[in-house]
């Protein structure tokens, strides 16, 4: 469990970039850079890093609408988002702070105060929920996130994209009840228009294919669903 913090930083300016990037490589971290939004998502997709420092400021697609897309995205929605933002950005960082980013710094900032605040996110985070790289095991039920793969007795599951995420978000919480305007709400890709009626159809299909474990899929009747052994 001595796995390093992998952090990827989002950052136009090249020295802000750099500054952040060699104080986070001496602090031990795993650092990785993009310059643009659409960079981040790229990345923040393909390596799942543990934290990510966002700036604001971004050319086109800004940092509010890169953690947008981060915070609506099952898959990501758990990678911790520090802000950095300018001296004047106030509405800004409330919206961002509104849309599930868990703390900024404003720029001028201090290194060893960005540090500080990273250390802090990282250590909340720790002790909180499970995080989206996580592996899920209910009994004989394994969900792999970072593969999107479900085992069922050793064997993967052959679940939609939907699917998938329904029981991700689920599983993720076991316990919690959530609406179907909240599961609608976090399996919305981008690509994808999910109605609340269409939940209950994804379920039907979900526990058919979960067979037994289907049960831990519990309906909360007038409310929703949970996951629950
Ligand atoms: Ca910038």
């Amino acid at each position: 469990m001595s796995k390093k913090n992998s952090i990827l930083v989002v950052e136009d300016e090249e020295d802000i970039l750099e500054l952040v990037a060699y104080n986070l490589r001496k602090e031990g971290y795993q650092v990785t850079c993009a310059k643009t939004g659409e960079e981040a998502l790229h990345i923040t997709r393909a390596e799942m890093p543990n934290l990510i420092v966002l700036d604001l400021m971004l050319p086109e697609l800004d940092g509010l609408e890169v953690c947008r897309y981060l915070k609506r995205d099952p898959q990501t929605q758990h990678i911790p988002i520090v802000m950095l933002t300018a001296k004047g950005e106030e509405s800004d960082i409330v919206a961002g702070l509104e849309l599930g980013a868990d703390d900024y710094v404003t720029k001028p900032f201090s290194p060893k105060v960005l540090m500080a605040r990273i250390r802090a996110v990282l250590r909340r985070r720790q002790r909180g929920e499970i995080g989206p790289e996580q592996i899920i095991a209910v009994h004989d039920l394994v969900i792999h996130p970072g593969r999107r793969e479900v085992l069922l007795d050793g064997k993967p599951l052959d679940l939609t994209f939907t699917e998938f995420g329904v029981l991700h978000l689920l599983a993720r919480r076991p316990g919690w009840v959530f609406t179907r305007y909240q599961i609608v709400d976090a399996i919305r890709g981008e690509h994808h228009a999910v109605t609340e009626r269409a939940v209950d159809v994804q379920i039907v299909g979900l526990r058919k294919k979960l067979g037994a474990a289907g049960a831990y899929i519990k309906t909360v009747r007038g409310v929703g669903y949970k996951f629950q052994e």
